[in-house]
């Protein structure tokens, strides 16, 4: 099917764009890599009367850390980007772990990160890595610009707290409380598919003690699940086998999943257990090894 007609601005500066999105009043979208985008405008789920593309935007393809650990994804830094990173290998094992299951490759090479989370599919992977390591995302308008906490983006299927008039101009981690350690496990149906269930887990380490932890769900509920429950049940004390499997019941306990196609709730909740434990297991092994 073909997309409905509609106005394209290609602008060659945020402070440009965010004028036309003024001017598009509500009717205005944002192409970013229109991985999702074009898609659903060609189902016709979407009928915006204007498109602001905004690949022609400076400085916004960049993928940084600061000097204090702060990693900074640009607005336009793609998915294949966050996949070959030597940057991200050697210092975000969540983010590392989950970019070679995003899609697949010709989509990694066009689909962003930030278009990902700002998209706010159940089904994205990004949005919970975001979540479980405390991210922020920080976006431009009118008023200037403002940080919002990644657990608080998103509010519902497909829905985030943007004004129409705002731009997600980068993804913001914080610097991990000791060694950054985590993971990020994703049972699909078949290369490139949506996940049944994910689970995105990320943990700082001081020694052997756990200083902050956080663990997102994917495929099982509404939106992406904070299961803030099962991540501060192992802050504070070292990752023993007793509280990872405390960890992982209190995941478990707090998907949602539905039967469909793709699983049963109880073969989806069950999947969120075993990936949660087996992520922590990975990283109590791992760090066992090191000492
Ligand atoms: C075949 C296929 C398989 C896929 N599989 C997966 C998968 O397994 N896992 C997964 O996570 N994703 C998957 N995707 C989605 C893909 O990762 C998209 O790239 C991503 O969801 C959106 O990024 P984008 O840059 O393409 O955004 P676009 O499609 O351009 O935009 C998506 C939405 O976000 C908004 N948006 C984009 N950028 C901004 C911004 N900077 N500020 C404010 N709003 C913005 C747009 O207005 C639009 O509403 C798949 C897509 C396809 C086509």
């Amino acid at each position: 099917m073909y997309p409905p007609r509609f106005r394209y601005e290609a602008p060659r500066s945020l402070r440009e764009a965010i004028t036309l999105l003024q001017e598009g009043g509500g009717e205005a979208k944002i192409l970013a890599g229109g991985q999702s985008l074009i898609p659903m405008l060609k189902l016709r789920f979407a009928s915006p009367g204007m498109l602001v593309d905004i690949n022609n935007l400076p400085g916004l393809d960049h993928l940084t850390r600061d000097g204090d650990g702060t990693i900074r994804i640009g607005a336009l830094c793609r998915h294949e980007h966050i996949e070959r990173s030597e940057l991200i290998t050697e210092h975000q094992p969540t983010i590392a772990a989950a970019a070679p299951l995003v899609a697949d490759p010709i989509v990694r090479t066009r689909g962003t990160f930030v278009g990902s989370v700002c998209h706010a599919d159940p089904q994205g992977d990004w949005a919970a890595c975001m979540i479980a390591l405390d991210g922020a995302i920080v976006a431009e308008g009118p008023g200037g610009r403002r940080s919002i906490a990644a657990r608080d983006f998103v509010t519902g299927p497909f829905q985030n707290v943007l004004a129409s008039d705002e731009i997600a101009v980068e993804a913001v981690i914080p610097p991990p409380q000791g060694e950054a350690r985590g993971g990020y496990l994703k049972l699909e149906r078949r290369i490139g598919d949506f996940a049944t269930a994910a689970v995105a887990v990320a943990v700082d380490l001081r020694g052997d003690q756990v200083t902050r932890a956080g663990i997102a769900l994917v495929g099982v509920g509404g939106t992406t699940i904070d299961a803030r429950d099962a991540a501060d049940a192992l802050v504070g004390s070292p990752l023993s086998s007793d509280a990872i499997e405390r960890a992982a019941e209190l995941a478990a306990e707090a998907a949602q999943p539905r039967s469909d196609h793709r699983g049963s709730a109880s073969y989806k909740r069950h999947i969120v257990r075993t990936f949660t434990s087996r992520i922590l297991t990975q990283i109590d092994r791992s760090t066992q090894k090191a000492a």
